[in-house]
């Protein structure tokens, strides 16, 4: 007998709900870095465990929308909070719910979706009467399937939650063959790497306003060396000069790392090459957004 579920990992930016997925599949696959919202692609992450395949959503985090790329992302969320047959509300101990979150969990009062709250950053906590009462003030506002705290950098409390999801799962076929962890294209994984590496190292210098694109992954005729090309997009053409570094340091050492990166994940040598351009005001323009496949 096989089982299966869908669950969507929703919450507000930086609460922890791409590490946690990262964890959970023991890979690198959403991007991690502390600045909020990093996360624009929903990437599906999946796990399968015995009978039972898990299937991952990771949303960007919920925010006011600001400009169409923003608005993108939160028409995302609010259309997996319905369609999944589980949600991973996932929220900061010792922090209060905010009007996003609160707005949350009204939305799941109205779809009565199945809920597990589970409370990141318990590793933040010295009292853990603090915590209970959290708890206890928290399970008046839901009927949640249950409230899991959990640190995600320590590793606590996210077998239990597995474990949690596991007993949700629904009689029926596994979608994805059991040694798949992801069904985004590996386009998209490594563009992903990229963007992450940027972020890294540029955390200062450049916000939001960079977008990768892999243009060519095509292997070499003799089929040994996968070849990579690479375009980073910028906002302006000061941020291109300081992608590309003192005599390219910085983007030899962002393609170094990304390579690294890519070659452990694809496992397979690779020859990556990687071009800065700049794009005006692009995340503003519908078709640009289109041209990325970010519209679904
Ligand atoms: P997302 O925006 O919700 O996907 O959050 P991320 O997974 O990108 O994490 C945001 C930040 O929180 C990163 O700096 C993580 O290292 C950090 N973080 C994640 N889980 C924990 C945790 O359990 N404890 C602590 N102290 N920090 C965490």
């Amino acid at each position: 007998m096989t089982k299966s579920i869908f669950a969507s990992i929703v919450g507000r930016p930086n609460v922890g709900k791409s590490s946690l997925l990262n964890v959970f599949l023991g890979e690198k696959i959403a991007i991690v870095s502390p600045r909020p919202q990093t996360t624009r692609t929903k990437i599906t992450g999946i796990l399968t465990k015995e009978e039972t395949q898990i299937v991952f959503f990771d949303t960007p985090g919920i925010h006011t929308p600001k400009n169409k790329l923003s608005q993108h992302m939160v028409n995302k969320i609010n259309e997996s909070v319905g369609e999944v047959d589980l949600n991973l509300m996932v929220i900061e101990a010792k922090k209060p719910l905010n009007k996003v979150e609160t707005d949350l969990i009204e939305q799941f009062k109205k779809s009565r979706s199945p809920v597990i709250l589970v409370i990141n950053k318990i590793d933040q906590i010295t009292n853990k009467e603090q915590l209970l009462t959290q708890i206890k003030e928290l399970k008046d506002l839901y009927d949640f399937k249950s409230i899991v705290p959990i640190s995600v950098i320590k590793k606590q409390g996210t077998e239990q939650l597995l474990e949690e999801v596991t007993k949700l799962a629904i009689e029926g076929p596994h979608f994805f063959p059991d040694d798949d962890i992801t069904d985004q294209p590996e386009k998209v994984i490594v563009a992903e790497i990229v963007r992450e590496k940027l972020l890294k190292y540029m955390y200062d210098e450049i916000p939001h306003g960079i977008a990768v694109e892999i243009e060519k992954m095509r292997h070499r005729e003799d089929g040994k060396v996968l070849e990579i090309d690479c375009i980073i997009y910028c906002e302006k053409s000061s941020h291109k000069g300081m992608v590309i570094g003192k005599k390219g340091a910085m983007l030899k050492k962002i393609a170094t790392e990304s390579r690294i990166d890519a070659e452990r994940f694809l496992d397979e040598k690779i020859h990556m090459q990687c071009w800065v351009k700049v794009k005006d005001d692009w995340r503003n323009k519908e078709t640009f957004i289109k041209n990325f496949g970010l519209n679904s």
